[in-house]
């Protein structure tokens, strides 16, 4: 099998090859047809999160050099281990990534994406810049029948985490209506996700004038700039208090806006992982009575509901260029160049 492989932290990614491995017990082995490029790659390449005021979270972990990133992948059973029941060679799925131990209390409630030895697809096992990746179980093989193969596959990283996000939110629009802060593709599914589950008008924000417009176009009720020293004001007098606000940019500064306008009873949910610290008067939290919220991507329930949103016409299509595996570390480099609009997806 041929790979685009980390070797190094910090570095390029090299092409490499390896055995073709051959699916063991429940294994089955996938031919990859597409495989999403994600901004947090560019983190597992970095190998640490910036966690604000200097400090650093190293993410480098124990993972075996040269590793195969990648964890938005779709492609075609190509071979399935003895006791793998239920697929057959041909049939095309995207891959569920987040994937647990198996054996642990959140693996066992249904929340394998939180599991604390997690063996997730392009993380902490080997995944999908490569021809071909092995998944341990047909469970985590999901039917997209009837999406397009290269959303297919964004749809388990990007989709699940805006769609995950927005559910938690749902209950605490009691208090107001929804904001989304931070329109880049998580962003923008979750406005679409939220526009399909709730009728309560849907504020976004975001620095970015042409994203603000196309929120718009999807839907929004209205816009407003974080860069505009007016805006937190704004959004409280357009709502009286935003039920809840979920921070799809993840930064001191997005998260210092998201939070300062959620009305009593409201929520504000961090999905974005760009970095930073916050702090808050501790009287705050009672006083306002506001549940600070994480949400990190979504569980395999979660991905088949919203794979039957999306089946069921409720997400505009993304766009997304094709490129061939060789190009996989230059699109990396792009991404974090900001060249890259829409998705890019390797075609191994
Ligand atoms: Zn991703
Ligand atoms: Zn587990």
């Amino acid at each position: 099998m041929h790979r685009a492989s980390l070797v190094d932290y910090g570095k390029p990614l090299q092409a490499t090859e390896a055995a073709t491995p051959k699916p063991q017990g429940t294994e089955v082995l996938l031919r990859i047809s597409h495989c999403g490029v994600c901004h947090s790659d560019l983190h597992l390449q970095d190998g640490y999160f910036d966690l604000g005021g200097g400090q650093k979270l190293d993410v480098r972990g124990n993972r075996p050099l040269p590793f195969t990133l990648g964890h938005e992948i779709a492609g075609t059973v190509e071979a399935v281990g003895p006791e793998a029941k239920g697929v057959e060679p041909g049939s095309f799925y995207a891959a569920y990534p987040w994937i647990g131990c198996g054996k642990c209390g959140l693996c066992a409630r249904g929340d394998e994406h939180l599991c604390n030895a997690p063996r997730v697809l392009g993380v902490t096992v080997d995944g999908g810049y490569a021809t071909h990746v092995v998944v341990p179980h047909p469970r985590y093989l999901l039917d997209v029948e009837g999406i397009p193969h290269e959303i297919a596959c964004a749809l388990m990283c990007s989709g699940l985490t805006g769609y995950s996000a927005v559910k938690k939110a749902l209950p605490h629009l009691r208090a107001g209506p929804l904001m989304i802060v931070g329109l880049g593709g998580v962003g923008m599914m979750a406005l679409q996700f939220a526009r399909a589950l709730t009728d309560m008008p849907i504020l976004v924000a975001d620095i970015d004038k042409a994203k603000r417009e196309a929120a718009l176009k999807l839907g929004a009720a209205e816009a407003f700039d974080p860069a505009d020293p007016g805006a937190i004001k704004a959004v409280r007098k357009s709502s009286g208090g935003v039920g809840a606000a979920v921070d799809f940019a993840g930064s001191d500064k997005s998260f210092a806006f998201a939070h300062a306008p959620v009305a009593k009873g409201g929520a504000a949910i961090v999905v974005g992982l760009f970095g930073g610290s916050f702090s808050m008067p501790v009287p705050m939290l009672p006083l306002r009575a506001i549940t600070l919220m994480g949400s990190y991507v979504g569980s395999t329930a979660e991905a088949r509901e919203m794979l039957d949103l999306v089946k069921a016409g409720k997400v505009a299509p993304i766009p997304v260029e094709k490129r061939p595996l060789s190009e996989t570390s230059r699109s990396l480099d792009d991404l974090r160049a900001g060249k890259i609009v829409g998705r890019v997806v390797i075609t191994p």
